[in-house]
């Protein structure tokens, strides 16, 4: 079935939706993206999802070309036409198409793009051994808060997960964890969870809300504070969180078993409470 996409007022198949070569985005990564899980054809945390596309907008001084209510039925349009339950909606707004400078061009359109992609939850397998990961430098640019679509660094920092047969590279900025190349990351240190508070240095991620939530909800001891690195290398339990790798358990550091090796107790329970929680958003009784 032909994939369509939304591209600056029109909805036409992928193969024929084209961008000039003179956009921003294609010339300087000049841009901002979101990826917004659906399940059973329901955006989940939409509103979370398009105020961080409406923050990343504004940390690039690019203005919002829709108000909510538009972008609720760009999307909707695209879902309705992929025809598929479950997805992972890819926005991007470039700041659009003008000669090449630097500086930004006095009046551009930007370029607004919606992809459906497939979305499929990290295989039971994975979920029950965990994944490894391993650790590098956070080398990347001090606004690591906008979800630019300038993603050579992360994509650099995967790489070198790939290379090593991991499933993530986990970053360290100043003998501090940050989060991985494409997830958050929270720890386990005394049966309490913990993950870094937001800063320029890591992305909002809205996974990270969820966790916090539902542990906060649940009587489970958290906190949002600085994780040194030898507190990452003692943790019994480090997790990954994304929209679409949901929660996953870390269970190899560097080629050290973390904790016993495998998924711990807590991650058992927060994982069964976000499955729980989805199930509930995706049956229409929470607002998503
Ligand atoms: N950090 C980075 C660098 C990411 O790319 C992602 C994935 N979007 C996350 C964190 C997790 O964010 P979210 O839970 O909103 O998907």
């Amino acid at each position: 079935m032909t994939t369509i996409v939304y591209l600056n007022g029109d909805f036409l198949p992928v193969e024929q939706a084209r961008v000039p070569v003179m956009d921003r985005g294609f010339l300087f990564g000049d841009g901002v993206y979101e990826v917004i899980p659906v399940y059973d054809r329901r955006p989940f945390r939409l509103e979370e999802h398009l105020a961080r596309l409406d923050a990343s907008l504004a940390g690039i001084r690019l203005t919002n070309p829709h108000d909510l209510a538009a972008w609720r039925s760009l999307t909707e349009r695209v879902i309705a036409e992929a025809g598929q339950d479950d997805l992972g909606l890819y926005i991007q707004v470039t700041r659009g198409v003008g000669a090449r400078d630097h500086a930004f061009p006095a009046r551009i359109q930007p370029t607004v793009f919606i992809l459906p992609m497939p979305l499929s939850p990290p295989a039971p397998g994975l979920v029950a051994t965990g994944v490894g990961a391993i650790t590098a430098v956070d080398n990347r640019w001090l606004r690591c808060d906008l979800k630019t679509i300038s993603l050579l660094p992360n994509v650099l920092l995967r790489q070198l997960s790939v290379d090593a047969g991991s499933a993530e590279t986990i970053l360290i900025r100043d003998g501090f964890l940050t989060e991985g190349s494409a997830s958050s990351v929270f720890v386990v240190m005394d049966g309490v969870i913990v993950a870094p508070p937001k800063s320029e240095r890591m992305l909002p991620g809205i996974t990270y809300d969820v966790v916090f939530e539902l542990a906060e909800a649940h009587g489970m001891a958290c906190a949002r504070r600085p994780v040194p690195e030898r507190e990452l290398r003692a943790a019994t339990e480090i997790w990954l969180t994304s929209s679409t790798k949901e929660i996953l358990a870390v269970t190899r550091l560097d080629g050290q078993a973390v904790g016993d090796g495998r998924p711990g107790a807590l991650f058992a329970r927060i994982h069964a409470l976000y499955q729980a929680y989805k199930h509930t958003v995706m049956r229409g009784n929470e607002p998503s």
